[in-house]
């Protein structure tokens, strides 16, 4: 028996070895092996059973070990390998590798841990006697009898400040037994013993969400591949119909991957599955998948997918390799979200990843937002996706109501810029009397590269490209970094003549001694990728938060993600201009997906809310159609923008970036590359650039760019890579694909 395996790092082919007579039972596809690769032993899978076709077959090395008796990688996860290799140009090997968790990379092992139980219950008489004579020993015993199932020896001995000897002593008295067994080490298990989070209780659905619901369980019995989005207001209980379609491919025998977009709202979301899956399917078990977690935690939780021991995984991004049997059902929360797209090699996008590994398992795709992408709002509106609306908020409460503060006039009134509007100032002390809680937004974007006027709000913009120009301080241009067309940076405001045409933004840290200022007695907390460097600390804030300790809560995006507040009844959007001028052709669609998702977070509980968001620019139309949450409003008038500059998601977008020391050198070759690429696929891809990068310049090297629009990715990809291999670079240039890139800066 002969095989051929992908050796991880570094060896993008197929190697073919040999199979001893020992291990043939235990080798299949997608078996974890160690094979001798030139001089070393290296890890690998085994990607076909078969000879190869033109080695003479003694002379192949053997197969050194197979690691796990099944296989790590399930035969689906090879087609999508074989898929995204092919789609975001990049080697089959890189993408194996980032499937696999590191610790299975690193071999980790199975972590043992001895359990107490008890084996021999004691009359009332002889726990009497046993009380008198050893009290420690009796207090042991009435803990454990108290429980279950056998618990951690080092654990409830700890808790119960006792020594192992205690332990001992009623082991060999034959009324405790002691157990090793394999232990998992479950991510965030601290949370629920200590009830910090929100359990959800099943509630009877409306009207809306049965119909959702019904609609999905139809797809999931059908058993075959479709994609789903819903596409339900803030408030309006998406996660109740998530939970109904996992039960549903649970009891039917199936498993589920769950992607969430960021690892901070992951524990709530985990609790909330797990206490739903212990209350319909006891013995369920839930396993977290993110990259914070400790090699062993998510080894554990690997094995017990790969095993076939667990059957839902929740987790961020790479959740989507987690190696799930019999996969029926893939949700993604918030499927707008950038998260979801991976910002180095292999650069993959989660969301459409997932929806091809539901192709490729005949599963069902489930894509919930308040605010959905518009690729996936075309997909759906081309027949391609089955739209599920939610219009309706849970228990009919109203959406928040939204004040647009002027910036223009506020900076004339209060001569010149402050952080705080007079209006914010004041709901803010009223909340603050109220014992209500405020959140502040702060929108946080690389600004300072683009020019906003502070007096009447004018941003420059290419006139061949729609997006904000950015500003290179070097030389005073104004640059489009998408066709590379550039012109002097004015002195004045081209549109009022207002002298000063450059604001920075405001840092969290400003906003929030402004906010000491006007609230003095408050408690106020920052939180924003600085104050929560350190670990834990980002659940800690949250948790006091919950508990009414802070009263206003400074910070980034990164706060209101999918979390309730019940109490909050104020968010205050500092600065909505910022994403509305990143020079980006999505600066619309995020700053609306951003005001609608922020406004969420205010009155969820049994006081309505009120949003105020501060602005230059109030008549823009993603502000004005935010208001109302009118998506439909916004995405049909967004959409006909991007159909007339053929934007996605009308067209694919390819970034291309190139790298190196010398900057005459990069742009010379930069532009012998792009007249390569248009002689000889000029007519599949419309090519702009090359220009400098935004960003010019990162330690000691050089960026320049080129970007391909196109209507077929699969069509083109292919050949920019045979071009790519063809073209005589010099050894100190570096490039790299990014396709479907989701920022443009
Ligand atoms: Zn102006
Ligand atoms: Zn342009």
């Amino acid at each position: 028996m002969t095989v051929g395996v992908h050796p991880l790092a570094g060896f993008d082919k197929l190697l073919h070895y040999r199979v001893p007579e020992t291990m043939r039972s235990a080798v299949a596809v997608g078996s974890l092996v160690r094979v001798p690769v030139l001089n070393t032993m290296r890890l690998g899978i085994v990607g076909e059973i078969g000879a190869p076709r033109d080695f003479p077959l003694d002379k192949l090395k053997s197969i050194a070990q197979v690691v796990h008796p099944f296989p790590a990688f399930p035969p689906d996860l090879f087609g999508l390998a074989r898929w995204m290799a092919t789609y975001y140009a990049c080697g089959l090997d890189s993408i194996i590798e980032s499937m696999l968790p590191a610790a299975v990379r690193h071999g980790a092992v199975v972590k043992q841990e001895k359990l107490l139980t008890v084996v021999r219950r004691l009359t009332p008489d002889e726990l009497a006697v046993l009380t008198k004579r050893a009290p420690q020993q009796a207090r042991l015993y009435t803990f454990l009898a108290q429980q279950f199932r056998p618990q951690p020896k080092s654990l409830v001995l700890a808790r119960l400040e006792q020594t192992a000897a205690v332990a001992a002593a009623l082991v060999k008295r034959g009324v405790l037994g002691e157990e090793a067994r394999r232990v998992e080490r479950v991510a965030y298990a601290d949370d629920f013993a200590h009830g910090e989070l929100v359990a959800s209780q099943p509630h009877a659905p409306n009207a809306e969400q049965a119909a959702a619901v019904a609609a999905l369980d139809a797809s999931l019995a059908a058993g075959r591949f479709e994609v789903s989005l819903l596409h339900g207001i803030t408030g309006s209980g998406k996660t109740e119909v998530y939970l109904r379609a996992v039960d549903t491919a649970l009891k039917a025998g199936g498993g589920v991957i769950f992607l969430v977009p960021e690892v901070a709202l992951t524990p709530q979301t985990v609790a909330r599955l797990r206490s739903r899956l212990e209350a319909i399917a006891p013995g369920h078990r839930c396993v977290v998948w993110h990259s914070h977690l400790s090699e062993g935690e998510r080894f554990d939780g690997w094995l017990a997918l790969a095993t076939g021991e667990a059957r839902v995984v929740v987790g961020a991004r790479s959740a989507i390799f987690a190696p799930v049997a019999n996969l029926r059902l893939i949700v993604v929360d918030e499927e707008h979200e950038p998260a979801y797209k991976q910002d180095e090699t292999p650069r993959y996008h989660g969301r459409d990843v997932a929806v091809y590994r539901a192709k490729l398992a005949g599963a069902v795709c489930l894509l919930g937002s308040a605010t959905p992408s518009l690729e996936s709002f075309a997909n759906a509106q081309a027949g391609k996706y089955r739209l599920l609306e939610l219009r309706e908020r849970v228990d009919a409460r109203k959406l928040p109501h939204i004040d647009i503060v002027d910036l223009r006039i506020e900076a004339m009134r209060q001569r010149g810029l402050t952080a705080l509007s007079r209006k914010l100032v004041d709901a803010m002390q009223a909340r603050f009397e109220r014992r209500e809680q405020t959140i502040l937004f702060i929108n946080r974007r690389g600004y300072s590269t683009s020019m906003l006027c502070t007096k009447c709000g004018h941003v420059e913009e290419c006139a061949h490209c729609s997006i904000a120009l950015t500003y290179h301080r070097a030389d005073e241009t104004l640059r489009c970094h998408l066709c590379g067309g550039q012109k002097a940076a004015p002195a004045r405001c081209p549109k009022c003549g207002a002298p000063d045409i450059r604001w920075k933004g405001l840092g969290t840290q400003r906003v929030e001694e402004a906010v000491r200022r006007v609230l003095p007695r408050a408690r106020i907390e920052r939180m924003d990728t600085d104050a929560m460097a350190k670990k834990n600390r980002f659940r800690e804030v949250l948790s006091q938060f919950r508990a009414g300790k802070i009263d206003v809560l400074v910070g980034t995006q990164m706060i209101g993600k999918g979390l309730d507040f019940p109490n909050v009844t104020l968010v205050g959007l500092i600065d909505a201009d910022i994403s509305m001028h990143i020079p980006d052709f999505r600066a619309n669609e995020r700053t609306f997906q951003l005001l609608v998702q922020v406004a969420g977070r205010a009155g969820r509980g049994d006081t309505a809310g009120e949003v105020i968001v501060q602005t230059f620019n109030p008549q823009a139309e993603a502000i004005q159609f935010s208001r109302h949450a009118d998506y439909a409003g916004f995405s049909a008038a967004e959409l006909k923008i991007r159909r007339d500059f053929r934007y996605p998601p009308f067209r694919h977008l390819i970034h291309h970036l190139f790298r190196g020391p010398n900057p005459e050198k990069l742009k010379f070759f930069a532009e012998q590359w792009a007249k390569l690429v248009e002689k000889e696929l000029g007519s599949r891809v419309e090519l702009r650039g090359p220009s400098a990068s935004p960003i010019e310049k990162i330690k000691d090297e050089y960026r320049w760019q080129l970007w391909y629009f196109t209507n077929s990715v699969t069509k083109v990809v292919p050949d920019l890579v045979r071009l790519r291999a063809g073209f005589a670079w010099p050894d100190d240039i570096t490039q790299v694909f990014d396709v479907d890139p989701m920022n443009l800066v």
